[in-house]
């Protein structure tokens, strides 16, 4: 839709090819459906949020920079907000405003919005010729594929640009999930499901211990795992070289294990009398009291005036290093983005075209390039669109 308009603007004649009865389904449902447009952030800021081929797009970012992002929408009709880590907004909080426009602005640049399938892209010898498509076949010079990935298949994002790109003798790198919910086989998971921690610390630890991610945030426990925006971060930084991986959470990250200990022995002194069991709601959710109990190895009975000082500090331990052993990652379909693409080595990273075929162009999630959370992928889609658009 970027790559449309900008193109369209440029008074090039643009149809634009949607299975979908209605453009941006994906984008309808970003940001739980407030659409997360870009980041507040600068050129080298963003770059270092993308682990994944971030010198591919330098030129693109630089040309179209998240301020021209904010710009850009603003000036079709979406007035925005930054909020919370740079995270910028429409104002509506509807991300349904930020699709419309683009439809809206479509139009205005004399778009041609056509909902059909496309099934093939032409060419002779080494340049693109035409698009076939249900209705046949629409004849022209220049053709962009932004078809997306291939996660949440039911947005529309089937992955048939991936295949018309093999088709054309482009690589595309294995595909995987990234920024997914994770599995654990522990069934202390499962046990504590629907219960969120905020403001705990997650560090993901490769199978040297090494670590590969740590962040302060926000988790829930699900019955195959755990998820939340903390999660889903993790899962970017996990390459399956270094499976088997682990998730250590500090489940009090402001108190060091001295201070710690302290507030638990203030906290056993007042509840002196009672059992165990019955002496930790101050410190720990409920759904979590059990687990903690079982896995400090402190018999649940137990009067909190005998508790000697070895099991406290067992009890810190399990408050500081809580361990989630971890299985995988959900499907592919279930992932916020797809990690993998169409190598970028073979696409010119000032035009977006490709280097092997005249007149086709990538952008968008097809592209072997991935961000974190936060706005990046989005920028990722309008960067790379308006730079395939200034060059159909
Ligand atoms: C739940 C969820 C929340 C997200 N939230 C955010 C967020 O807040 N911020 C952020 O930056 N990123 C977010 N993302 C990631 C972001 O949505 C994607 O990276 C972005 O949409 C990619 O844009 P795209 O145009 O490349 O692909 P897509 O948005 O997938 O669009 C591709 C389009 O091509 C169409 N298409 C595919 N094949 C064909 C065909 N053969 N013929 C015709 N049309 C076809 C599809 O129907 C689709 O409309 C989120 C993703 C998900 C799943």
């Amino acid at each position: 839709m970027m790559a449309a308009v900008t193109a369209g603007r440029r008074g090039r004649n643009v149809i634009l090819l949607e299975h979908e009865r209605f453009c941006g389904k994906k984008l309808r449902i970003t940001g739980k459906g407030r659409c997360n447009v870009c980041n507040n952030c600068d050129v080298k800021t963003f770059l270092q949020n993308v682990p994944v081929n971030p010198k591919f797009l330098y030129s693109a970012l630089n040309r179209f920079t998240p301020a021209d992002t904010m710009e850009f929408f603003e000036s079709i009709g979406v007035p925005l907000k930054t909020e919370r880590g740079n995270r910028v907004f429409p104002i509506s909080d509807n991300a349904h405003d930020v699709a419309k426009a683009l439809e809206t602005a479509m139009r205005g640049a004399g778009v041609r919005i056509l909902h059909e399938n496309a099934l093939g892209i032409r060419t002779d010898s080494d340049a693109v010729t035409g698009v076939e498509y249900g209705g046949g076949v629409i004849e022209c010079a220049s053709v962009l594929i932004a078809t997306g990935g291939v996660s949440y298949p039911l947005t529309g994002s089937t992955g048939d640009g991936l295949r018309f790109a093999r088709q054309l003798c482009h690589t595309v790198t294995p595909l995987s999930p990234s920024l997914v919910p994770l599995t654990s086989d522990d069934p202390d998971c499962a046990e504590m499901q629907g219960f969120s921690l905020r403001n705990v610390r997650l560090t993901l630890l490769d199978r040297d211990g090494k670590t590969r991610y740590t962040e302060l945030g926000e988790m829930m426990f699900t019955h195959f795992g755990v998820t939340g925006p903390l999660v889903l971060s993790a899962s970017a930084h996990m390459h399956d070289a270094a499976a088997p991986y682990e998730l250590e959470i500090d489940l009090k990250p402001g108190l060091d294990e001295k201070k710690l200990d302290a507030r638990i022995l203030r906290d056993f002194e007042t509840y002196r009398n009672r059992d165990f069991s019955n002496a930790l709601h101050d410190l720990a959710g409920r759904a979590m009291i059990p687990v903690l109990i079982r896995r400090s190895g402190i018999p649940p009975e137990t009067k909190v005036n005998t508790i000697t000082r070895a099991q406290r500090s067992r009890l810190v331990t399990v408050f500081k290093r809580f361990r989630i052993p971890l299985s995988g990652t959900r499907p592919i379909e279930e992932a916020i983005i797809t990690s993998g693409g169409v190598a970028v080595s073979e696409i010119d990273p000032r035009s977006m075209e490709s280097k092997r075929i005249r007149g086709l162009f990538f952008a968008g999630e097809i592209l072997d390039v991935d961000a974190y959370t936060g706005g990046f992928n989005l920028q990722i889609a309008w960067s790379t669109g308006k730079l395939a658009g200034e060059h159909l």
